[in-house]
């Protein structure tokens, strides 16, 4: 069976399992004068995404979510308005923050462009319309595909939010295969955001966890509302020290995996009734099943008959993603059984 229902399937590998026997724990609840923890596996992880973002200050959560919602939560108080993109995660998916249960953070929407980067005339409208307290763009985007945001565009969405004097965060799940496909480092993304979130559980191929970037006064704000949400951990180590491993070992390889998402779009260009994304960029390819005369959930169940498992994500959208264990000929093969399908319909 080939598996491209999303790169959280990565496991560790035994070399990055290895990792979690000599780590130098502690409880990580447990805070010094500067609201430092005691495992020191932790301190090292947290201090490695500082380094890596070029950001003062990193924060382990337990998951994206956790993270984004921190700091969702830490910019914001419940009201405020906060700028999103139409299809963005943290709402989508997430929610935690703008739900009336929780933090009751209102919302106003912007729109893509072609480029399926955040059309900056649209979010120009929102910001003038009104207060805006925080500006999120997710680099790169889930929903439509894995589609980056430059470098240019960043620096016009950072002079867009300075003119309107807003903080942006950015969601950063993948923004590791971002600046692969740019050619260029996280930091010098992230130089054009005041907080990002990126995971270690996805690509990089580690089994839990997020890091949370910012100034040490924001992360330092963050841990408090980490808390609150049941995200002080003790021994966290044992997560830390894969994760360690995976910035270590696991950043440079993920090239491959936005090569081989290329791969088998480049093998789907010419399907008879599926619309297979040709604009690929980063690891997720998407399937549009409009038109196609087959339900997303058909579709996916007649490649599962064929050894491919994919999934429904988003409207008519199938999404394919390629991750550290599938390899190039899986990539062929994946192609192969879409193919096969499509010839049907
Ligand atoms: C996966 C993902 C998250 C959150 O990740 P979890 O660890 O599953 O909570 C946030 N944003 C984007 C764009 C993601 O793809």
């Amino acid at each position: 069976m080939i598996d491209l229902r999303s790169d959280t399937l990565t496991l560790p590998d035994e070399p990055m399992l290895r990792t979690i026997l000599t780590a130098r724990l502690g409880d990580d609840g447990r805070l010094d004068a500067e609201g430092r923890g005691e495992d020191l596996a932790v301190n090292e992880l947290e201090d490695m995404a500082a380094e890596v973002s070029g950001k003062e200050a990193g924060l382990l959560c337990a998951s994206g979510t956790m993270g984004n919602q921190a700091a969702l939560l830490t910019w914001c108080r419940p009201g405020d308005t906060v700028l999103i993109d139409e299809l963005q995660h943290l709402d989508r998916s997430e929610k935690t923050a703008f739900t009336p249960r929780f933090g009751q953070l209102k919302k106003v929407t912007y729109r893509s462009d072609a480029s399926l980067m955040p059309n900056t005339a649209s979010m120009e409208e929102e910001l003038k319309n009104g207060p805006v307290k925080l500006i999120c763009i997710e680099n790169t985007h889930n929903y439509t595909g894995g589609a980056c945001i430059d470098l240019k565009r960043m620096a016009e969405i950072r002079s867009l939010a300075d003119r309107y004097g807003v903080p942006v965060h950015m969601d950063g799940a993948r923004v590791f295969n971002a600046a692969a496909f740019l050619g260029t480092t996280v930091k010098e993304i992230a130089r054009y955001v005041d907080s990002l979130m990126f995971c270690v559980s996805k690509g990089l191929g580690a089994p839990v966890g997020s890091l949370l970037c910012g100034t040490r006064k924001f992360i330092s704000e963050a841990k408090e509302m980490r808390k609150l949400l049941g995200g002080a951990m003790r021994q966290a180590g044992i997560i830390a020290a894969p994760a360690i491993y995976a910035l270590k070992h696991n950043v440079e390889r993920l090239r491959e995996d936005n090569e081989n998402a290329q791969f088998c779009a480049s093998l789907l260009k010419d399907l008879k009734k599926v619309k297979a994304q040709q604009n690929v960029q980063t690891n997720i390819m998407m399937l549009d099943m409009e038109g196609a005369g087959i339900t997303p959930q058909e579709f996916c169940a007649r490649a599962k008959e064929r050894g491919l498992l994919i999934r429904p994500i988003i409207g008519s959208f199938v999404r394919l993603v390629f991750y550290k264990g599938i390899t190039r000929s899986d990539a062929e093969r994946a192609a192969a059984i879409v193919r096969e399908i499509d010839g049907e319909l």
